[in-house]
């Protein structure tokens, strides 16, 4: 192609430094590699080969990379996140492995656990050789996950946990979920081992979205757990919380790779596509979108950095990362639409990534705290009123 690629339009790589830039040529070369010639079909049939992929990414300490200690690669915030654009510039559905497994079940552990819990999960989680999952989502609760139905009662030393969880991603693979019940003295977390009698896992079939994700039911029926299940540090509902906005920063970044995706397809599709006798790229109206994504591309970008900064600082605070998570997803899901009209007809042709990270960018609109949650989460820090009950 003779023009600069999108991303590359401020000269932000500047800003990056080596590390960063190695990290995303690691990530980038293993998504063309192991991602990008099979998704495709992974998408199509509903199912991608997450146990093997997790072993590889594992390898290139992807998994929990952003987390210190116990096998876990401890890079930068910046880092992290240029490994989930370039992940979703793949597919969203592996950047969704890698997220769910790096910062919600894993991190919930490294944050809320045990020393003992930590040395006995984490090391193996980060070499994709176990494979984590986080149940708060259930069936009638949510975007108002504080009104969970799912409890964990003691019997003598032991927890019993009752209930259902519902769109888990990687339940139906995964060999251990981290739960959220709520007790009597609160919301708890429980590292719960899938093999364990009473819980069962049911693959949600007949999504439109997240095709290369596997997304499950876990059901809870009686499931006896031993005291030392429970994540002693994780006290109420602030610790999933805090975990969901360890994921969001990770989808700031993530939804720019499906984005960049969709406009590299688009420009390569019109410099080369030949309609009233010249490339369609040559149109106006055809540049105008193109400069209009690319600026907004480039929008995203600067602000994913900048939270990066803050995170690397220690400073980053949730409602931060809900500007770039509203941003950057909205923005994400409208430079998809708009790419796929430039493709015209074969926009919607599976030969081509473009309708695929739309249809998958519905999924990230709504997990991780909907947009419209997180436009109530910015309302409230402008305004000093909570609109969530209406
Ligand atoms: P609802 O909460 O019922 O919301 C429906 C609509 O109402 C939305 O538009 C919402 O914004 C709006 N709404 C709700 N409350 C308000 C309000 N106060 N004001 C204005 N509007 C409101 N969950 C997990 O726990 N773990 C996972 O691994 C996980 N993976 C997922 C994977 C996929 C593919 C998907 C699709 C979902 C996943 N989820 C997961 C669940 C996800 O987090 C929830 O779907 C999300 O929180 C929204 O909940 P809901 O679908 O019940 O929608």
């Amino acid at each position: 192609r003779a023009g600069t690629p999108p991303l590359d339009l401020l000269d932000l790589d500047g800003s990056l430094t080596e590390e960063d830039r190695q990290i995303r040529s690691v990530v980038g070369q293993l998504v063309a590699t192991r991602v990008r010639p099979h998704v495709a079909r992974w998408y199509e049939i509903g199912q991608a080969p997450v146990r093997e992929l997790a072993v590889e990414f594992g390898k290139v300490g992807l998994l929990g990379m952003h987390l210190t200690g116990y096998g876990c690669a401890g890079a930068s915030a910046v880092a992290y996140g240029l490994a989930c654009l370039e992940l979703e510039a793949g597919d969203s559905g592996v950047r969704s492995l890698v997220s769910v497994q790096g910062s919600l079940a894993m991190y919930a552990i490294w944050r809320y656990g045990s020393e003992e819990q930590k040395q006995q999960w984490l090391p193996r989680m980060a070499a994709g050789e176990l494979i984590g999952c986080f149940g708060l989502t259930e069936p009638d609760h949510g975007s108002d996950p504080a009104s969970m139905t799912t409890r964990a009662r003691r019997d003598g030393t032991d927890w019993v946990l009752t209930g259902g969880k519902m769109w888990i991603t990687n339940a139906p693979v995964a060999d251990l979920a981290v739960v959220w019940a709520r007790t009597d003295e609160g919301v708890r977390g429980f590292v719960v081992p899938m093999a364990t009698p009473g819980v069962t896992a049911r693959e949600i079939r007949h999504k439109m979205s997240l095709r290369a994700s596997s997304t499950g039911e876990i059901v809870l029926d009686d499931v006896r757990l031993p005291a030392d299940a429970q994540l002693p540090a994780a006290t109420g509902l602030r610790a999933p919380l805090s975990c969901l906005t360890e994921a969001r920063y990770g989808i700031v970044w993530g939804a720019l790779g499906a984005a960049r995706d969709c406009l590299h397809a688009a420009i390569d599709y019109a410099t080369s596509r030949m309609q009233f006798g010249r490339p369609i790229a040559g149109f106006q109206l055809t540049q105008a979108k193109l400069a209009d994504m690319a600026v907004e591309l480039q929008k995203g970008y600067l602000l994913a950095l900048h939270l990066g900064r803050l995170a690397d600082a220690g400073t980053l605070r949730p409602e931060q990362v809900s500007v770039g998570k509203l941003n950057n997803v909205r923005e994400a899901i409208a430079i998809a639409r708009e790419c796929r009209t430039i493709l015209g007809a074969n926009g919607i042709s599976g030969e081509y990534p473009v309708l695929r990270h739309a249809n998958n960018l519905e999924s990230v609109l709504t997990y991780e705290g909907t947009s419209e949650i997180h436009q109530l989460v910015i309302g409230q820090r402008l305004t000093g009123l909570s609109a969530f009950n209406g």
